[in-house]
């Protein structure tokens, strides 16, 4: 049996630990703290249009993989019931398939893409609910998060018959916000209507009830944080032990995990995979950092100006990978044949976009089950 460590403690490492255990490994996954996935509104985006990312993106993680349309199709038909199904073991119900999208509304009352969700969110599809009746459930202590604006933006953006109705939780903290509803229990509504739309974060909704999506802090990225942590060991790698082209071992506090394969899943700046400082670098084991294919250490891929007012070009900078997952040194070369590379610390895509949970997911899953096979 192979051994495989996997750091990271986001959606990209328990996807890798999934993999690898389908292929019979035994899988340590070490975390330090929760990343973006904790941070995430409910709403999975897995990929918008395959096809298009091939085509015109060459350096965006999916098609460094250089498989065709009908590979990553199987491979994500595999990866996204397995994710499902394990994430349900641990407590989770999410729904969906990578095939199709639905739109969901945040707290807001403006619309989200998503191919999976919470079940708890899922009833509140918004072309399902175009043309009925549906109470927008507000708590009157709450001080960020207003029931009434909420319900006229669903009428006016997406034609539902919205109305806001008040409840109180009396025992809330004075000055509450939308947080300090988490785990409480939902208020009852006096309307009846067939749909209640909730702020996130409660629990025992009644029947018809669903929540919104989340603004920071996320209710849905710390229960979906929760699920995937079950099983984690909570320390921070900070060294690793090599010999020659292979990877022996990581050191956390002190201790060494030996592995015959390793999956580096970090993630980006939040997470603590990348770290900004005049020049962005990967801190764990100085892997080239590229933005645009070009790596940042020669200079040669400095952002514009203009670039750097957008954050959202910031996040096209990470890893760059061979098609095995294999992160590359600044050279271009592969420096440890036995470590691959998952999640938000890759580059070349929208981090928060169309595949902002379907890169974490689908390298996750392939780096686990190709370290895996690595130490047979
Ligand atoms: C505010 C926000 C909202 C978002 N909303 C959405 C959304 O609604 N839909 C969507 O599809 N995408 C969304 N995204 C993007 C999506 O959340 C991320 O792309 C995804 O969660 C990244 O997962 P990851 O596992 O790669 O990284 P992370 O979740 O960041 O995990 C990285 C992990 O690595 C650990 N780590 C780092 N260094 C070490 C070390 N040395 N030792 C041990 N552990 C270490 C960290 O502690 C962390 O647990 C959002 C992102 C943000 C920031």
């Amino acid at each position: 049996m192979s051994r495989v460590v996997v750091i990271g403690g986001g959606i990209a490492a328990y996807c890798a630990a999934l993999g690898a255990r389908r292929e019979g490994a035994e899988v340590v996954v070490l975390a330090k703290a929760p990343g973006a996935t904790a941070l995430y509104s409910g709403a999975m985006e897995i990929v918008d249009d395959l096809d298009g990312v091939l085509k015109s993106e060459p350096n965006h993680p999916l098609s460094r993989l250089k498989l065709d349309a009908v590979r990553l199709s199987t491979e994500l038909d595999t990866a996204i019931p397995a994710l499902l199904l394990a994430l349900e073991k641990d407590g989770l119900k999410v729904e969906g398939t990578w095939r199709s999208r639905g739109n969901y509304a945040d707290v807001h009352g403006l619309a989200r893409p998503a191919n999976l969700v919470p079940a708890t969110v899922a009833p509140g599809e918004l072309r399902r609910l175009a043309g009925r009746r549906v109470i927008v459930v507000g708590v009157r202590e709450v001080g960020d998060y207003d029931a009434a604006s909420t319900a006229q933006a669903l009428t006016e953006l997406h034609s539902i018959e919205a109305q806001p109705e008040e409840a109180s939780i009396p025992d809330l903290p004075v000055g509450a916000s939308l947080t300090d509803l988490y785990g409480r229990r939902a208020p009852q509504t006096r309307a009846r209507a067939a749909a209640l739309a909730y702020p996130p974060g409660l629990t025992n909704l009644p029947d018809g009830g669903f929540e919104l999506l989340s603004s920071t802090p996320s209710p849905h990225g710390w229960r979906l944080q929760q699920a995937i942590g079950l099983g984690t060991v909570r320390t921070e790698v900070s060294d690793v032990q090599s010999a020659g082209p292979r990877i022996t071992a990581v050191v956390a506090v002190e201790k060494a995990y030996r592995a015959d394969a390793f999956v580096l899943a970090t993630g980006h700046h939040i997470g603590g995979g990348l770290l900004k400082e005049h020049r962005v670098r990967e801190p764990l084991l100085g892997l080239g950092v590229f933005h645009d294919g070009k790596p940042l250490s020669t200079g040669a891929a400095r952002l514009q100006h203009a670039e750097y007012l957008d954050p959202a070009e910031q996040f096209h900078t990470g890893l760059l990978t061979d098609e095995r997952l294999h992160p590359l040194a600044a050279d271009g070369r592969v420096e440890y044949e036995n470590l691959y590379a998952a999640g938000a610390v890759l580059g070349g895509y929208a981090y928060a976009g169309p595949c902002g949970f379907g890169v974490p997911i689908l390298t996750g899953w392939l780096a686990g089950r190709w370290a895996a096979r690595d130490g047979r």
